[in-house]
């Protein structure tokens, strides 16, 4: 049996929405709280710190070499299809998912109370158990952030086992 851990971070600036439909999407799960991320794609930096721990665990490209930030194509892009790409580099390799463990750090919105619904937005994608803790920027001078750090653990049997 072959073992691997994948270590993944992302952090995307938050601001102030002008717009009341405005959502902040944390995991694929749009959240109405009067902020929204800054970024290219969706921003959805739960989204990109799993990709990067399963591709980096498998030892593929990472997100931003994959889908440069760059590229018009991935302007507002769905992040579900990063991770999409991730699970089918992983499918590939013969490789099963055994956990994903994630961090959220955030002042606003309290992810607490949004566990759930992003835990079972993720089952869409991933079949292995998901953990999600949520934690504050205690006050610092990243409170205008959301910070995701995750780590994957994966496994694959011999073939000629
Ligand atoms: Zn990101």
């Amino acid at each position: 049996m072959e073992m691997r851990i994948g270590h993944g971070y992302d952090l995307h600036r938050l601001e102030i929405s002008k717009e009341n439909d405005a959502i902040l999407m944390i995991g694929g799960f749009g959240v109405h709280c009067g902020l929204q991320a800054i970024a290219h794609s969706d921003g959805d930096a739960l989204m990109h710190a799993v990709t990067d721990a399963l591709l980096s665990a498998i030892g593929e490209p990472d997100i931003g070499t994959l889908f440069p930030d760059n590229d018009p194509k991935n302007e507002n892009r769905d992040s579900g299809e990063f991770l999409i790409e991730a699970m089918d580099r992983v499918n590939v390799g013969g490789w099963a998912i055994c956990n994903v463990d994630i961090t959220v750090v955030c002042d606003q919105p309290k992810i607490g109370s949004l566990r759930e619904q992003i835990c079972e937005n993720l089952r869409r994608y991933i079949v292995a158990p998901v953990n999600i803790k949520g934690k504050t920027h205690e006050g610092t001078d990243r409170c205008g952030a959301i910070e995701v750090h995750v780590v994957a653990l994966l496994q694959r049997g011999n073939k000629h086992e």
